[in-house]
């Protein structure tokens, strides 16, 4: 039987219910339970791919090829499952298969309205009608009070009442420490609840995010004010890293109250010992090692997942890897130096469009010339092959043809299969595709493995037909698709650590199983 668990947000957006929700998860899953994650979201977008990163971070990529809320990266980071397409949905999404629907004719002459005929698309793919698992926990994007979510908790209020006691309500809000006055507020948190009320849902368990440890006695006002049991008053404080999290929810019994308020039997409490013995590694992982970023877009948020793929690759070095950001926009072949001094290790960031991009070809000469360890990543991958041919096979015009520039030697090439596109959202090569990684390179050696399957996102790729003079001139393509011979990866294995990956290993790198390339990248540095 499936229970479900909604999960939203109240007072200010960027609460971290994403955290929330991933460590739910992860507690229900120490107890044994079969889990998923679901982020829906409230904008008309069909998906995030086409947003700008400044707007809405970092895509992430599904293996079944659906682009995402970055919120999905977490739920694989903490809980190690694997999303797919179903577990991203927007309101864009929504009304398209709605509408689609109506256009065939399927409502049969019906006025076509938010409720029911929104609200039912919801509830159905909130549902997911799939038998698969324990529990389903659906994060809903945006702030309680929002008039773009009010569709969804109209569904949520509904399926509470079709689900009874198969159905839970976590609401996380923000409890204000006003300095002045050296007090707590719980006052945004009554009037959210009280919203919450308002469209007929009472919620279950409050989540209150607070800089400040909150007493007893706060939680008790929350609790007899927002009927909502003691138990279920739980804290979300500050805490030096975010993987503490779920450790402080199952110290004060999160998992247990929802539980409970589902009618299971609560049993023990789980030792969770490999994520206490990664917490254990991070606590003494001080050393620092520094990484240079070159990237363009200077968000935090824009590099999710690779800035947390070093940083476990790093707690598992013991070390810890401090990022600087580098905007390639402002590398020069003059600043290079100067901007990469003091790197141990240098990342090329993915990306899109010609803005950056010779930054990124400068930082990849100086770095190969200097043999500083360098990891590519896509777009990164694409410019450590330019600049190679530009200052080592001696084409000073090679090119991108993504640079709109259509010279002899466009070493990196539109995809055969990308030529005639005109829609830009879920177009690209999009999701996880075999690789087969040459027996005696490095990468083969990292993976352990010669089969190795990862996910994409681009519409460029290695133009085959320089492959042997690439080869010849010392960087190898060591990872190429079985299917389409698509080079997915080159190296240079003359130096200390120089591999592009046409994939994003970023994606599957996750708290108890860090990603080999990142791991072998981070060894190498530090
Ligand atoms: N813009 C490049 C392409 O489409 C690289 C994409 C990326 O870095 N994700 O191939």
């Amino acid at each position: 039987m499936t229970r479900y668990i909604f999960v939203t947000g109240g007072v200010v957006s960027s609460l971290g219910k994403g955290i929330v929700s991933s460590s739910i998860g992860m507690l229900l899953q120490a107890r044994g339970y079969k889990i998923t994650i679901q982020k829906f979201d409230p904008y008309i977008n069909i998906d995030p791919g086409t947003l700008n990163p400044y707007e809405h971070g970092e895509c992430y990529v599904t293996v079944d090829g659906m682009e995402t809320d970055l919120d999905l990266g977490h739920y694989e980071r903490f809980t190690g499952i694997r999303t797919t397409r179903n577990n991203s949905v927007t309101t864009g999404r929504i009304y398209k298969t709605v509408i689609d629907r109506e256009r065939r004719g399927d409502y049969l002459g019906k006025t076509i309205q938010v409720v029911p005929h929104i609200t039912d698309e919801i509830k159905h793919r909130m549902r997911r009608d799939d038998d698969e698992f324990d529990f389903v926990i659906t994060e809903i994007g945006g702030t309680i009070g929002d008039i773009e979510s009010a569709p969804f908790l109209e569904a949520i209020r509904q399926l509470r009442w079709e689900l009874g006691n198969k159905a839970v309500s976590v609401h996380l809000t923000y409890v204000p420490y006003l300095k002045a006055a050296d007090e707590l507020k719980t006052k945004p948190t009554q009037h959210s609840v009280k919203e919450m009320q308002g469209m007929g849902i009472q919620p279950d368990v409050l989540v209150l995010r607070t800089e400040k440890h909150l007493s007893d006695g706060v939680r008790q006002k929350v609790a007899s004010f927002c009927n909502v049991d003691l138990e279920c008053v739980v804290q979300s404080e500050d805490m030096p890293s975010i993987y503490d999290v779920p450790v402080s929810m199952q110290t004060q019994g999160i998992d247990a109250a929802i539980l409970r308020k589902f009618g299971i039997p609560v049993g023990e409490r789980p030792s969770m010992a490999s994520w206490h013995k990664f917490l254990e590694l991070q606590r003494h992982a001080t050393r620092e090692v520094h990484v240079g970023l070159v990237g363009k877009y200077d968000l935090q948020d824009a590099y999710k997942s690779i800035r947390e793929s070093l940083n476990l690759a790093g707690i598992y070095n013991e070390v810890k890897v401090k990022i600087h950001f580098i905007n390639s926009e402002e590398v020069t072949a003059d600043n290079v130096a100067q901007k990469l001094e003091g790197m141990a290790g240098v990342l090329i960031c993915p990306g899109f469009g010609t803005r950056g991009i010779e930054g990124k070809i400068i930082a990849a000469q100086y770095t190969r010339t200097h043999d500083i360890p360098t990891f590519g990543i896509c777009l990164g991958m694409q410019m450590m092959v330019i600049e190679f041919a530009r200052n080592v096979l001696g084409y000073a015009d090679a090119n991108s043809k993504e640079m709109d520039t259509e010279t002899p030697h466009n070493v990196i090439d539109i995809m055969e299969s990308q030529k005639n596109i005109t829609n830009m959202g879920g177009t690209m090569r999009l999701g996880a595709y075999k690789c087969n990684l040459l027996a005696d390179s490095r990468v083969a050696e990292i993976y352990g493995s010669c089969e190795i399957s990862e996910r994409h996102r681009h519409r460029y790729e290695f133009n085959n037909k320089y492959i042997d003079e690439y080869e010849a001139h010392g960087m190898k393509c060591t990872g190429r698709n079985p299917e389409s011979d698509l080079v997915e990866i080159v190296e240079i294995p003359d130096k200390k650590w120089y591999i592009g990956t046409q994939f994003h290993p970023e994606y599957s790198s996750t708290v108890l199983n860090p990603h080999p390339l990142f791991m072998d990248f981070v060894k190498t540095i530090k």
